[in-house]
């Protein structure tokens, strides 16, 4: 059974898998189309229709028309109230994952069990386990999520790797910049592909910045234009089915800008009509500001990768939907020297995802017959076996799944290394400011795994108790404010006996895997005991509003 690889975008979203010759294909519905408008119209109580026909209806029934749920992804407070019933963003998420499921079922036959999903690369441990919850309320397996550059990579690579005539004569050591503009979100990752092996060098990002937010300034001045040709009708901005519509409008003329230097757009609202001449120079004049932070982004994501070492970058790839708009390549000539191309801005990251998917699945085959057999520990990853055990087992599992042997071995070989995208910390006691202070143990591009210690001290004599509060970095620097930071886990040390002094050694140790999950342990060093630490976690939803959606997507799923 193939592991399925999602892009679950903030506007888009496609799904893939690989084919009998191990190349991804991307996964079509009935409706033809290999992506699906990342959109949930709830028609009624018990019923809801995802993709285009609610991104259509958007404009007739906006009230239960939910777009852009990816940006309230890691938000436990947010809901999206439709017919009374409030909605978490997983739950609505779950909702276009199931859509996309049916596709690939209708596509293949098969339904896909398992999953790779990806996620903006700038997603913390919270949107992360959102995501993850997503796939769970959809029935599938996540068996990972991944960072979208890296899937948009891994395919830029395997491209390569595949012989594809263009890419291969690409050097076998490259640096790629990955510049992502969606609808919803923006990335910059540096990213090094040496052989089979794929780093990510840093990420920078913002998630509020995408072509809705270039939407919303050509509606803005279509309303102007129909306002000031109009001047006793109502501003279409105060309705919320006349904003939906002008937003729409407004896609479709900078959809057109793309190819064409000029277009008309007519409004209609309040039984009034204007017709609005937009050139491709209005559109990027009014946006300027959206594409210069998208280029500040980048080069502060490049001033990061020469700090590691690489100053130089042999390829731009360009992928998310909205970097189709030329100014964007323009831009990245004009600042930053950079000679950009597109590279499948939409199918990119679903391709990966199929990729890594694969990878996943067949390493996992790969290491179920190494430890059946004896030659690798439980729980040890594959590097560990040998060379010829692993060529043996790479054989075996080619022959049982009927997998040529060369693709076993392609999915075992490449390695994804990539880094964190924020930080994370202790609150502990700052003694000269005399306030409790973030203390930041994992910095933003450090490299993953991570495992890394701090001691700290205890504040009293004889102290019983311990308490450890772990928080998440919020915006793009380090802080040491305790408000710009994001309480993650808050656990407790507790029963230490009394006999030691003050500033006994307390140790913290972070770790965190490829998954982006964060263990944290704290050991009061002096007492020489195991000692718990009692993690609760306030930043996802609690167990029972799981259960609770739970339920109530399965009595949609019985009476849609
Ligand atoms: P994605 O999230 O990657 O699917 O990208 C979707 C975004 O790309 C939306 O904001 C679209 O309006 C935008 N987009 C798609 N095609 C074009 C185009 N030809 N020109 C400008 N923006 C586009």
């Amino acid at each position: 059974m193939a592991v399925h690889g999602i892009d679950l975008g903030t506007t888009n979203s496609a799904i893939a898998r690989t084919g009998p010759d191990g190349r991804p294909q991307v996964l079509a519905g009935m409706s033809g189309k290999p992506t699906t408008p990342s959109v949930v119209l709830f028609a009624s109580p018990g019923e809801h229709v995802v993709g285009e026909g609610a991104r259509r209806e958007a404009r007739l029934d906006p009230e239960h028309v939910c777009a852009l749920v990816k940006r309230r992804m890691g938000d436990a407070q947010w809901r999206f109230v439709a017919h009374g019933k409030p909605w978490s963003a997983p739950a609505v998420s779950s909702l276009i994952l199931r859509s996309l499921v049916a596709d690939a079922g209708f596509a293949t036959g098969e339904t896909p069990g398992a999953a790779v999903i990806t996620v903006p690369a700038w997603f913390g441990d919270e949107e992360r386990r959102a995501t993850v919850l997503a796939g769970t309320y959809a029935g599938l397996d996540v068996v990972d999520v991944l960072s979208e550059p890296i899937a948009a990579a891994l395919a830029y690579g395997f491209g390569r790797l595949d012989g594809s005539p263009e890419l291969a004569k690409g050097p076998a050591h490259e640096t790629v910049l990955v510049y992502d503009l969606g609808g919803g979100t923006f990335d910059a990752t540096v990213i090094e592909l040496a052989d089979r092996r794929i780093s990510v060098l840093a990420v920078e990002g913002d998630h509020q910045l995408g072509g809705a937010d270039w939407d919303e300034r050509v509606a803005l001045h279509l309303a102007r234009r129909f306002c000031a040709e109009n001047p006793d009708a109502e501003d279409p901005l105060d309705d919320s089915a006349g904003a939906q519509a002008l937003v729409l409008a407004a896609e479709r003329a900078k959809h057109q800008l793309s190819d064409v230097e000029r277009t008309d757009v007519v409004v209609t609202h309040d039984g009034a009509r204007a017709t609005v001449t937009l050139t491709r120079d209005e559109l990027e004049e009014m946006t300027a500001p959206l594409l210069r932070r998208t280029v500040d982004l980048t080069r502060a994501c490049l001033v990061e990768a020469t700090r590691r070492g690489v100053p130089r970058v042999d390829r731009v790839l360009l992928v998310g939907g909205s970097s189709r708009m030329p100014a964007v390549a323009d831009a990245l000539l004009t600042e930053l020297d950079l000679d950009a191309r597109l590279h499948d801005p939409d199918l990119a990251v679903a391709r990966g995802a199929a990729l890594y998917g694969e990878k996943k699945e067949l390493e996992r085959m790969v290491a179920a017959d190494l430890r059946t057999r004896g030659r690798l520990r439980d729980g040890a990853p594959l590097e560990d076996a040998a060379d010829a055990d692993l060529d043996g087992a790479c054989r075996r599992v080619a022959d049982a799944y009927a997998v040529p042997l060369a693709q076993v071995r392609r999915a075992v070989e490449i390695r994804v290394d990539t880094v964190v995208s924020r930080g994370f910390g202790v609150l502990a006691v700052n003694s000269a400011a005399g306030r409790l202070e973030p203390t930041w143990l994992v910095h933003r591009n450090d490299r993953l795994p991570i495992r890394t210690s701090r001691s700290f001290g205890t504040m009293r004599a004889d102290q019983s108790e311990i308490q450890v509060t772990v928080v998440e970095q919020q915006g793009q620097a380090e802080s040491s404010r305790p408000e710009d930071a994001k309480v993650l886990v808050v656990g407790d040390i507790t029963g230490i006996p009394p006999g030691y002094d003050e500033g006994a050694e307390v140790r913290v140790t972070f770790e965190m895997g490829f998954d982006g999950v964060l263990h944290v342990t704290a050991f009061h060093v002096d007492a020489d005991i195991p000692l718990t630490l009692t993690a609760t976690t306030g930043a996802t939803l609690s167990q029972a509003e799981v259960a609770r959606e739970r339920d109530q997507l399965g009595k949609q799923r019985r009476r849609g």
